[in-house]
């Protein structure tokens, strides 16, 4: 497996890679890798890349002046192996200063998709992930991306991106892994103490608890009610259309519960499509 650092070195040998007539995959992340992150290696494979890029780099640009960037957690060393473990063939571990130059000044906003949800309550968030992400594709030119359903408003923007853009790249979404007790697998959830990653679980279980045909805000209610009981404090709930992000009457195929919520000072999200 190779590693690389600087962006220009990892461009130069997915060109040659590209030359040969070989299929790039990319898989980005912030690192601190678990099962959620692996299965989207796995999925790269599954595609058939003949090289899986993974990328590992908690981005400044796409974290709020009072959110958690410092504290994030980082293991590169274990990262490593568990690329390695999973298939990837490459791992991109860029500094931030590598990745925004001195006087960087041009970045990517998508202006439809982002107005809600998360986009409401991380103003610039996916300003900064786009922008990373369409860095990203251009330093590898890759042929395919996967994301996960897991950060479903993301996943939505990037294929906005992507269409819009003219980036020529297919975005594939993976499945959300789990943890045996449902909690959506995520890096932050190591913040988590064990009494509240018992509490977490409310999550999952509010919104599997929905049915095929509730009304959204009696749902969303319910949801909201069973998250407080836990001990959560709700950020938003939403029921959603599943392409156009706007607001669904009622929990329908085609739509997509999502819910953010804090957990002590952890701030844990999760979707499902109904
Ligand atoms: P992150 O490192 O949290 O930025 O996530 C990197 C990628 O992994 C994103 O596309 C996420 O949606 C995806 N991901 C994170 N957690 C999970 C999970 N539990 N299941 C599936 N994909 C995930």
């Amino acid at each position: 497996m190779k590693k690389f650092t600087d962006p220009a070195k990892l461009q130069k040998w997915c060109r040659g890679v590209k030359a040969k007539g070989r299929k790039i995959a990319l898989v980005p992340t912030m690192g601190y890798l678990h099962d959620g992150h692996l299965s989207l290696i796995r999925e790269a494979k599954r595609q058939g890349a003949d090289e899986i890029v993974v990328s590992v780099f908690v981005n400044p640009v796409q974290f709020g002046p009072n959110e958690d960037y410092e504290k994030y957690p980082r293991d590169e060393k274990a990262d490593w192996k568990k690329c390695r473990e999973a298939g990837a063939t490459a791992v991109f571990f860029p500094t931030p200063a590598n990745m925004y130059l001195e006087r960087h000044s041009v970045y990517v906003t998508e202006e439809d998709l982002s107005k809600g949800l998360c986009g409401a309550r991380r103003p610039g968030h996916f300003r900064g992930v786009c922008t990373v992400v369409a860095k990203l594709f251009n330093i590898t030119h890759a042929d395919v991306a996967v994301f996960g359903q897991k950060d479903y408003q993301q996943a939505q923007i990037i294929k906005r991106m992507a269409r819009d853009l003219n980036f020529d790249i297919k975005i594939v979404v993976a499945p959300i892994v789990r943890e045996p007790s449902g909690l959506a697998r995520s890096s932050r959830n190591t913040y988590l103490s064990d009494e509240e990653r018992e509490a977490a679980v409310a999550i999952s279980k509010a919104i599997y608890a929905v049915k095929e045909g509730d009304g959204a805000a009696q749902a969303k209610r319910k949801i909201a009610a069973a998250l407080e009981k836990a001990g959560l404090n709700v950020d938003y709930v939403e029921c959603v259309d599943a392409e156009t992000l706007e607001d669904a009457k009622k929990a329908v195929k085609g739509t997509c519960v999502l819910v953010a919520a804090f957990c002590g000072k952890t701030r844990l999200i999760d979707n499902r499509l109904i």
